[in-house]
Order: structure tokens, then sequence, then C-alpha cells
């Protein structure tokens, strides 16, 4: 049946749109959410865990994790700020971790979230069905439940709107099947009940670059095989350059140009095997090679969708696939791999769907972190996109190291980096690496959304001293001046 709009006059007297959502991960949850608000009657299939991957494996458990290891990284600067341990003056080196207790709570926090989302969703009047979804056609959709005996059942629910937010799964090498005990995806990691030995991490983007720092602050041993000439090659150069130090400062081994063929397990050691014939030895190996949408055994074929080569949902700035009245939203789409734009597109979806106001997706003005030590917070233009032409501007770079506040909290690493057009000051993008530049960047987001300027945002008191005065010093130093032309 498709697009729906609401009425004024009439709406009592007309049924309310029947919106079915498979997938109830950030994508699935927020839509059905906004959907309900709209007055839609709202189905949800979910064939695992509420939450979805973001909250039960991918996101809640690994920033989990990684608070504690941010807690053992801040305490390295202990004895510079005059902190020790009673009668032991080697204070910092001496805290441990228990990784079977942190894997615990991660756990924990992540089913407790779970349970929170799957309330609200209770609360709200929304139908929950746990089972496993595929379409029939444009406006019906299937759904395979089992029972606790296992016998299973078929039912089918008819849809006005259906909206695919199905997620993606971490990608397998043929050469390297994670076992769930020394090889692992990440997963798998937290049954481990003690600090890997020696932990082998293969890929060196986001997600790997995220747990080799957060093992590696934990105390562990840390491999990082990365097939680049330097960690995170998507992300801007100079970020990943200060976070490739750190790295190496910590003690951790950064293998660069190196490709991993394969991984095998012998016994209690694994083996990793890289392209140029050398081999990395480890007690055990986490896979971070990308991941891949789940799209198969969806039925989209049959209604001719339109898919991408690497198997995503093709779909518009307002999440349209291109089969009328089905929209997909978050990881299955391939848009951006980020909770926060998973729940945009879903709501952006309904918003949409429903007759609702809608503005459609600005990527751009998205803003990303990743949760390393220190944190590398972006939004908005790149330094790439200046050097090649894809915008005319400037760009400035401050270092933390001669910020008052970051002498005093013993931060040497990160800076800001602002990029604004040259005449009108307009700012484009920034980067932030720093502690919690997760939250220091939000300032720098706003004047990209709302295209401040580079003195709107010098002109706004920054408590002194602060990390975030970085930020309004360098937009003062972006204040544009006779010389500047676009
Ligand atoms: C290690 C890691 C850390 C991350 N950290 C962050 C972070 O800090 N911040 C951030 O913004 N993003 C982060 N991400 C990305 C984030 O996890 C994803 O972008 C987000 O989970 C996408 O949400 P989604 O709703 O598209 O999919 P998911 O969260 O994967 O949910 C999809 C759901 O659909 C269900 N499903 C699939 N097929 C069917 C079917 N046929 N029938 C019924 N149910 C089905 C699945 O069981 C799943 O629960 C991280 C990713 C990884 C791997």
């Amino acid at each position: 049946m498709g697009h729906v709009t609401n009425s004024t006059d009439s709406e009592e007297l007309r049924p309310a749109p029947r919106v079915v959502i498979i997938g109830g991960g950030p994508g699935g949850y927020e839509a059905a959410l906004v959907a309900r608000q709209l007055g839609a009657d709202v189905t949800v299939i979910e064939r695992s865990g509420l939450g979805g991957a973001a909250v039960l494996t991918d996101v809640v458990p690994s920033k989990t994790l990684i608070a504690t290891a941010e807690l053992l990284t801040t305490t390295e600067s202990a004895e510079e700020l005059g902190v020790y341990a009673e009668g032991n003056h080697d204070a910092a080196s001496k805290l441990r971790v228990d990784l079977g207790i942190v894997n615990r709570r991660v756990m924990e926090l992540a089913a407790a979230q779970s349970r929170d989302i799957r309330d609200r969703l209770d609360r709200e009047g929304i139908t929950l069905i746990t089972g496993d979804a595929r379409l029939r056609s444009p406006d019906e959709v299937e759904i395979t439940t089992s029972d606790a005996d296992g016998n299973s059942d078929t039912v089918t629910r008819a849809a006005d709107v259906i909206l695919l937010a199905t997620g993606a799964s971490p990608r397998e090498l043929p050469t390297a099947i994670p076992d769930g005990q020394r090889i692992l995806n990440w997963k798998q990691l937290y049954t481990l009940q003690e600090l890997p030995q020696r932990l082998i991490v293969v890929g060196s983007g986001v997600t790997g670059a995220e747990f080799a720092g957060a093992y590696n602050g934990l105390g562990g041993d840390v491999v990082l095989v990365s097939s680049r000439d330097q960690v995170l090659p998507n992300e801007d150069p100079d970020a990943a350059a200060v976070l490739e130090g750190v790295f190496r400062r910590r003690g951790m081994e950064v293998l660069s140009r190196a490709r991993a063929t394969s991984v095998t397990r012998h016994g209690d050691r694994v083996v990793v095997e890289l392209q140029d014939g050398r081999t990395v030895e480890g007690s055990h190996c986490l896979m971070a090679v990308g991941s891949v949408p789940n799209t198969d055994d969806l039925g989209l074929e049959d209604l001719g969708m339109r898919l991408s080569a690497s198997g995503h949902i093709e779909v518009d700035r307002v999440s349209r696939t291109s089969v009328r009245g089905i929209y997909a939203a978050g990881d299955c789409t391939g848009v951006l791999p980020l909770a926060s734009v998973a729940a945009m597109q879903g709501r952006i979806a309904m918003w949409h769907a429903l007759g609702d106001a809608v503005a459609p997706l600005e990527r751009r003005n998205v803003t990303a972190n990743i949760f390393t030590a220190p944190e590398i917070a972006t939004v908005g233009y790149t330094e790439a996109d200046l050097d090649s032409g894809k915008i005319a501007g400037k760009v400035v770079t401050l270092p933390l190291a001669g910020n008052a506040r970051a002498k005093m909290l013993g931060i040497r690493d990160g800076f800001v980096k602002l990029i604004a057009r040259r005449v009108s000051g307009t700012v484009l993008g920034g980067v932030i690496v720093a502690p919690r530049a997760s939250e220091l960047i939000f300032s720098v987001a706003l004047a990209v959304e709302h295209a401040l300027t580079v003195d709107d945002v010098a002109h706004a008191f920054s408590v002194y001293p602060s990390l975030s005065g970085s930020i309004a010093e360098t937009a003062r130093l972006l204040h544009p001046t006779m010389e500047d032309t676009d």
C-alpha cells in the first residue's frame, strides 16, 4: 500500500497505519517510538534481543570495557601529579584488572539496557515478536517463531509501511574463521576470564584500533596488524599519527603494511600469517576486518529491491528503498556504520512515511568518535576535502600541549583542528584529539550544523582554564583577514 499521509478531520475514522519493523537495534527501535508517537499500529520483529547488536554485542559492551581501560590510562599520569599508593611509590604500574569481573559487568549492563528498551517499547504499546522475519510481498512480512521445545511456527503480518533495520555481522575471512576461544570476533571477546597473554588484533580500522587500545590500556600485550601505512586509514591522518605514536609509546607493537592472510590455532597459540611471509604468534587473535550487511534471506531479490555490490540496501536521504512503501535504516544500508545514524535514518523513515515534517539526512553533519585514549572526534568536512579542492577554505591545528588545563591534567597528546571558509569564516568541520573528545566536539558540531562563523565561536566565553578554551583559540586564529579570498 506504501506511503501513508496523516489526515486531520477524518482521523478517528481511519484505521491506524500498520508499521512493521524488522530488527530491534537503534535503527528499528527508535523508528518504532516515532511511529507510535505519530499514532501508528507498530510491530517490531527481532530474532535475538531488543537493542540489537548495538546494545548486546557492539557499542554498549565495547564502550563499557573501554570505560575500565580509560580509568587505567588516566592513572598513567598519577606519578607526575604526585599520587602514590600507601607505602608504594610505583602506584600506577601496580593497578591490575580482573577481566572476569569487567566482562561480567559488561554483559550485565548490556542485558539491563536491552531490558530497559523492551520495557519502554512495551509501555508505548508497541507489539514485539521474537522471530526471524522475511518479506513475502511489499506489504506482507512472514515471521518464523520457535517455542522453548524447538517447535517452529510461521505467521504473517500485513503492513502499510515496512522498515528494514537488520544490521550487519562481522566479516569473516575463509582462512581465519573464529573458533570463539582463541580466534575471536568482537562479539566473542566477553567470554574471556583473563587478559590474553598476547593478543593479536587484525585490522586497524575503528574497531581494531578501539580494542587494541583497550586491551593495551587494560595491561595486555597487544600486537596490531595493519595492512596500511598508518592505523585508522580512513580518518584524519594527523589524528591517526598521534594515536599510533601513543600506541607505540605504551608498548603496543604496531605492524604497518602487514596484510594478514590466515590465522590458525595450534593448541593454546595462534599464528597469523602475513602476505609478505612473516608470521606473528600470540595467545589470542581478534579479527576486526569489517562487517557484512544482514540482507541475505530477507526476500529482497524477489521484490526487485536494489542492493549495492556489497549487499547493502540502497536508500535515499529519507530512507526509502527502491520498493515503494519499504524503508531501510542502519548498518544494512551502509550509509555510515554508526548507531546514531541508524537511529536517525529510522526516525526519518517514519516521519516521511507517516507524513510528518522531515529533513533529509545530512551525512556531512554527522559527529563521530573513536573511543581510544586519546579519543578522536570528528564532524563535517575534512582537511582531505580541502586538499582535494572539494571545498575552499583554510585550516588551523592547535596542539593541546600549550593549553593550561591540559598541562595541569598531564595531557600532552592531542590537538584541535578547525576548517573554515576563508572570507565568511563559516565553520566547515573539525577534529578533536583529546581525552573525552566525544564531549568536546559538540560545540564544533553546533557550529557546523548551524553554519556559525569562527568569530561566533571565538566570541563565546570558554571557561579558563579548560580544554574547550583551545576550540575558541583555534577559532580566533581562523579569523578572516585582508589576505583571505575564497
Ligand atoms: C565493536 C563495535 C563498536 C561500535 N561502537 C559504536 C559507537 O561507539 N557508537 C556508534 O554510534 N556506533 C558504534 N558501532 C556501530 C553500531 O554498532 C551500528 O552502527 C549499529 O548497531 C547499527 O544499528 P542497526 O539498528 O542498524 O543494527 P543492529 O544494532 O545490528 O540491530 C539489528 C537487529 O536486527 C536483527 N535482525 C536481523 N535480521 C533479522 C531478521 N531477519 N528477523 C528479525 N530480526 C533480525 C538482529 O538480530 C539485530 O538485533 C560499533 C560497532 C562495532 C562493531
